[in-house]
């Protein structure tokens, strides 16, 4: 059977992740509480705003769940605020939200600035053999990843200073970009072969 992905819906591009798995072929399930996280294979945190987003999975009671299943190897794939969401520690981030230290790196939100630094860059990552389209909206940036981690992309910040915008350790793959706003389906399909 093909595996059921759970794609995080407490706020945030849910719809487009689910349409991206569906045209691969896998499954999508949405998850707003515990129990849409029973047989899922694997799960998407998508953007949005990761203050918020930690918030509503306590209010959910959601967080602990899931953490639980991360701890256990459940494959994940974190775009923009997911990424902070499964990182080890958050830079510039609200005293009370909560990670889910599942990659060891440290995320700076808003790192390409506050509002205006929303662009579009077609990147070089490396496995694939054309340039991905990267929509970048008030992104993440990460400022140190540990030796454990494996760089797939970077990005110019500023003049010489290149900072990774998608990672991997193991099977957790996290970006600074949103796939899901392109039609490109490369990365969806790279995160479904760890699944
Ligand atoms: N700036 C957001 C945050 O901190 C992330 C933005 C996004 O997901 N597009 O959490």
């Amino acid at each position: 059977m093909s595996p059921l992905v759970g794609v995080l819906a407490l706020q945030g591009a849910s719809g487009e992740h689910a349409d991206a798995l569906r045209k691969l072929g896998a499954r999508a399930q949405e998850v707003r509480i515990p129990k849409d996280l029973a047989s899922i294979d694997a799960i998407i945190l998508p953007g949005g705003e990761s203050t918020t987003i930690s918030m509503l999975l306590e209010s959910s009671e959601t967080f602990e769940p899931l953490s639980e299943l991360l701890a256990q190897g459940l494959p994940a794939f974190g775009t923009c605020a997911g990424m902070i969401m499964l990182s080890n520690e958050v830079l510039d981030g609200r005293s009370d939200q909560r990670s889910f230290n599942r990659i060891d790196i440290s995320v700076r939100r808003n790192a390409f600035g506050r509002q205006i630094a929303s662009f579009e860059k077609e990147i070089d990552v490396l496995g694939l053999e054309d340039p991905f389209p990267a929509v970048f909206i008030r992104a993440p940036g990460v400022e140190v990843a540990g030796p454990a981690v494996e760089v797939l992309a970077t990005v110019e910040l500023d003049k010489g200073n290149e900072i990774p915008v998608l990672c991997r350790q193991n099977n957790v793959l996290v970006s600074s970009f949103h796939p899901e706003l392109t039609n490109d389906l490369r990365l969806h399909q790279m995160f479904l072969n760890e699944v």
